[in-house]
């Protein structure tokens, strides 16, 4: 899914915060919810919308009887409340190897209002996090029956949702410590 950074040292840099949660989910204690956030570094090409570090959150929620449905109204408040009822919010099928179904949440484009611009490459909509339901081999694999335990799973970088927040065209901009655009910002 992502291409890691190895050290000369026998080292990685972490592709994501993911193993916060693994530790959470060896408890096997219900309800599991937990919050974990970092930097987090990936080797890619940098464009507007991807750098090779940024600020992760992940949440992951589990226990009995939770749905598809509670995952996207959760979203769905989420994106609301950062950026108002106006802002649009859909949601795109997604492949990721450890949720089942998984989905792509996505917002209209705050700098071209869906109409479609550079930024969010013509698109008009800007995925702004990676979401869906824990895979039932994964929580096999936790010691967890998928006939009665159900969970999801989101993430998202921070500085993706505030270019969105704030309009600014692209990522790199969040972390140049402009001042003028912090004061914009305030
Ligand atoms: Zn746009």
């Amino acid at each position: 899914m992502q291409d890691t950074f190895y050290l000369s040292n026998d080292r990685i840099l972490r592709t994501q915060t993911t193993s916060v949660q693994a530790r959470e989910l060896q408890k096997k204690e219900l309800p599991v919810k937990v919050a974990s956030f970092g930097r987090v570094f990936r080797n890619e090409t940098e464009d507007h919308s991807h750098q090779v570090m940024f600020h992760q959150f992940e949440l992951v929620w589990l226990e009995e009887g939770l749905t598809l449905s509670n995952l996207m109204a959760l979203i769905t408040h989420v994106l609301k409340g950062l950026y108002g009822k106006r802002r649009k919010v859909r949601f795109v099928p997604k492949f990721y190897p450890y949720t089942d179904p998984s989905i792509g949440p996505q917002i209209d484009c705050a700098l071209c209002r869906g109409e479609g611009c550079a930024p969010c490459n013509g698109a008009g909509w800007v995925t702004i996090a990676g979401a869906g339901m824990i895979h039932r081999n994964v929580l096999l694999e936790f010691g967890y029956d998928p006939e009665k335990v159900s969970g999801f799973a989101f993430g998202l970088g921070t500085s993706r949702l505030a270019t969105q927040f704030f309009g600014v065209p692209t990522m790199r901009t969040v972390y140049d410590n402009d001042f003028r655009r912090i004061q914009e910002g305030a």
